[in-house]
């Protein structure tokens, strides 16, 4: 079995800074590699202010922040990063040209049984295995944002990737504390983002059909499906509801659900408007007035209290 002791994460952003925290909190000897010296710089304050907010809310104990800091190696310079690597994984921009570009100086760098991953969003692992000279020891890691919160991390099985390999990778992933869950055929936003974006076209289509206005549909989540749903997924749920209930409802509400090919336009048009949400002030709420970084702290608490809650539960 192999154990990937030394992991290289190749770009030092939102994805790349957590997955490097997380492999340094479980003592694996961690390079953090970006072409950008300041991004690298940036990347080692994110990871002391997530330390101190795992510390704060008692999601880790309290200790040395600059031993687990300084546990990683940051550089600029790709061969220092991965030459020694087991397993390195790329958490560089969502585009397929310049991963593919990235791949190539790995392919120099990394010594040859080095097992590669990918952080992707949703590029075909297939497509990025074939870009190397090692599909067969190509996989993908999703990692959720935020990285060092969130415990869901899926684990992509390309055509090429060995079971033994998903398996090593899933207890590896299990290691780092983290809930893996094993995709075994490479489809478009493997499991966890095919869900959400199956709901949200349906809560969007709610809207656009007035049915009921943003802040009700939402409320319906949060106070009935997302509550359950902490502790039972929708499959286990059905079976909690009666399937044969699901069943009849199922034969004459399927036909009446959105199924859009395309982005609807309640999406479309603001998005093409540039109102992108918070970061440009406003998307379907308007947050121009907000102070969005004391929101944005309060939701990162609230969720710190659910997952200490649900890990509590099992
Ligand atoms: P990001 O833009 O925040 O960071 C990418 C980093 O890669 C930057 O620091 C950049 O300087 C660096 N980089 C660019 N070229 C490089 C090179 N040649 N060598 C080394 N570093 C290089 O991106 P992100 O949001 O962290 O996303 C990374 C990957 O993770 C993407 O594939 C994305 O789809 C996926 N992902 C993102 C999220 C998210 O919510 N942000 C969630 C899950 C998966």
């Amino acid at each position: 079995m192999q154990q990937f002791d030394t992991i290289a994460v190749i770009g030092a952003g939102t994805m790349g800074l957590t997955i490097a925290l997380v492999c340094a909190m479980r003592c694996k000897k961690v390079f953090l590699v970006d072409v950008s010296v300041p991004q690298l710089e940036n990347a080692k304050e994110k990871m002391r202010a997530s330390l101190v907010q795992l510390m704060d809310n008692g999601l880790m104990a309290p200790g040395d922040l600059d031993e687990i800091i300084n546990a990683v190696t940051y550089t600029a310079d790709t061969s220092v990063g991965v030459a020694e690597a087991d397993l390195i994984i790329e958490a560089v921009p969502e585009d397929k040209d310049l991963k593919r570009k990235i791949y190539a100086g790995l392919e120099a760098a990394a010594r040859t049984d080095a097992v590669f991953a990918s952080n992707t969003s949703g590029i075909p692992i297939n497509c990025l295995a074939a870009m190397t000279r090692r599909p067969e020891r190509f996989i993908g890691i999703h990692f959720y944002q935020p990285g060092h919160l969130i415990p869901l991390v899926e684990v992509v099985q390309g055509d090429n990737t060995p079971d033994a390999l998903v398996k090593d990778v899933l207890e590896f992933v299990r290691r780092l504390g983290k809930k893996p869950v094993w995709v075994r055929k490479d489809i478009p936003g493997f499991i966890g983002n095919r869900l959400q974006h199956a709901l949200s076209r349906e809560a969007m289509s709610l809207m656009q059909k007035g049915i009921a206005s943003a802040e009700d549909i939402d409320t319906v989540v949060k106070s009935s499906l997302a509550l359950r749903m902490v502790f039972t997924g929708p499959i286990e749920q059905r079976d909690f509801n009666g399937l044969d209930i699901h069943v009849a409802v199922a034969e004459y509400l399927y036909p009446d659900l959105e199924d859009a090919k395309l982005p609807l336009a309640v999406l479309k048009d603001r998005a093409d408007a540039g109102a992108l949400g918070i970061k440009t002030g406003k998307g379907f709420f308007d947050w121009r007035t907000k102070d969005i970084k004391k929101i944005s702290a309060d939701k990162h608490r609230q969720l710190m209290e659910i997952i200490k809650l649900a890990s509590r539960l099992g």
